[in-house]
This record gives C-alpha cells, structure tokens and sequence, in this order.
C-alpha cells in the first residue's frame, strides 16, 4: 500500500521531490525523539535530588513539636548537610541548563577581547587543585602563545570543564598534565591528559551529546551534571576551534582543544 500511495504522490511531484519529502520526516522525527529526550533526561535529574530533599525536610518536620521523637542535633545537622549536598547539584544542573540554552539558541558571538592565557591556565590549575584537594598529581606546561583572541569567561570556562573532568575521572594518586603549547600552523594547543579511567572507543564520538555519559552513577557521585562536554562543544565552536579525544581504558585519556592561528594574540 505505501508503495502505490508513493506512486500516486510522485506522479506530480517527480521522484526527486518523494526523496526530499521522506528526508524532512525524518529529520522532524529525529528532533522530536531528541527534545522528548531531553525534557526526559531534565526531569529525571532534577527529580532524584529533590525527593531527597524532601524526604529531608519530611524527616526533620516529623522531629519538631510535642510528642514528637526529638532527633538528636548531630544527626539533624547531618541531614541538612546531606540536603544542602542535593540542593547543590541541583542548582549546577540548572545552571548548566542555562549556559547551555544561551549557548544553543544564538547568543551573541563572543567578545573580541585578548585573552591572557598565562593568567587564564593559572586560575584553572588552582581551581582544579582545590577540586582535587591534594589527591592528584596537577602539573601546567604553559609555553604556549600569551594572548587568544575571543571570550575570557567562554574560553576559562571550556578549559576548566576539561581539566575537572580529569580530575573526576581519575582515580586518587593518579597524574594530570595541562599544557598549553604553539602549534607548527600558527595556531595553539590545549590539552588535558589524565592517568584516570579512560574511555572505550565506542563512546568517543557521544560525549559531546547532552546526558551521555559512560557511567550514570560514577558521574552523578563525582558531581557531573553530563552537561559539561555539551557546553565544551559550544564554545570550541564559537571559537572555531576543534576537539580531539584519545583514551585508553584503564590508562587515561587525552583530550586536545586546537586552536587555529587567528585566534592567537601576542599579548
Ligand atoms: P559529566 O558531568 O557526566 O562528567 P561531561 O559532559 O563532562 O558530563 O562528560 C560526559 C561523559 O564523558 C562523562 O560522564 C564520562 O563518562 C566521560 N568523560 C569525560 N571526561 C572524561 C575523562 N577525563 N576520563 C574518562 N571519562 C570521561
């Protein structure tokens, strides 16, 4: 029955018009799977932390008043910690959500300032630092050009979400290597190499996609919102720069922003 159905509709219209038809169907198909997804993924995260919360809240209410059984201060003070902890992520997920969404729906190109890498790269490594809170080994090489040209707040926020998820995804002891190096074209290097977890070849291509992530649990206890690649992406592209991932699982992975040579600044 589709086949005649075809037939009728192509008599007018010619093949070539069917071929296009059938794309666009597709297409608003895939954009509609993808948004369903999205609301999805949005709700379920949002959903895990505030039933927490309010079992929290619930908890602490039920041990307030007359008759109740009072709850001991110290565990009262754990449960609000452990709520704060949730309201926490919940709020970075939001965040994120908002980056994103600027990000996604045309803002504005960013700014041609001159960004000073030097001080840019020092300002990530103590972040990272502090995040790591002395269990890894952070190491900067910074030899590359002093100045990049686009937007401080866009370029130290890609470069930071690299450097975190290294230090995330690599387990206690392990070393981190941020460099900043010239290239031979003129253009600069950014890389993030980790001794961590690694990645399995079949996931590289998907990290960038919202929410994925190769394990739910291992990101969600590391504070991940699986937003943070999706972000990176954005921004390399405002920047006409490119992401290169190499890994090996079990042994690290490297993962390269590159540059090219009109966006490096001398100063
Ligand atoms: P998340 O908040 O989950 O870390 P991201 O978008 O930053 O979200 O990363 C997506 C997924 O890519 C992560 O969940 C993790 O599985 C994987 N990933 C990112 N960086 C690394 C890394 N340095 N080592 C191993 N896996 C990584």
């Amino acid at each position: 029955r589709l086949g005649r159905a075809l037939q009728i509709v192509s008599a007018p219209f010619g093949a070539g018009s069917i071929l296009l038809l059938t794309r666009d169907v597709t297409q608003l198909e895939r954009l509609e799977t993808m948004r369903r997804d999205f609301v999805a993924n949005v709700s379920h995260e949002l959903k895990t932390p505030l039933t927490v919360v309010k079992g929290f809240i619930e908890t602490l209410r039920d041990g307030i008043g007359p008759g109740a059984g009072e709850i001991p201060a110290d565990e009262a003070a754990h449960y609000l910690s452990l709520a704060a902890d949730q309201a926490g992520r919940m709020q970075r997920l939001i965040d994120d959500l908002l980056t994103l969404s600027v990000l996604e729906t045309g803002a504005p190109p960013p700014p041609e300032e001159v960004v000073d890498m030097r001080a840019l790269l020092a300002e990530v490594r103590e972040e990272v630092v502090a995040l790591s809170a002395g269990r890894h080994d952070i190491r900067l090489e910074d030899s590359g050009p002093a100045g990049l040209r686009g937007s401080a707040s866009e370029v130290r926020s890609a470069c930071a979400n690299l450097a975190s998820n290294a230090v995330r995804y690599t387990p206690p002891g392990g070393l981190i290597v941020l460099a900043w190096h010239a290239l031979p074209d003129g253009g600069a290097e950014y890389a993030v190499t980790d001794s961590g977890i690694g990645i399995e070849s079949q996931h590289i291509p998907r990290l960038t996609e919202r929410f994925y992530r190769v394990d739910r649990g291992r990101s969600r206890e590391s504070g991940g919102t699986g937003l943070g690649l999706a972000i990176v992406k954005h921004v390399l592209e405002r920047h006409q720069a490119r992401l290169v991932i190499e890994s090996q699982p079990g042994r690290g992975s490297t993962f390269r922003v590159v540059f090219p040579a009109n966006r490096v600044a001398t100063a």
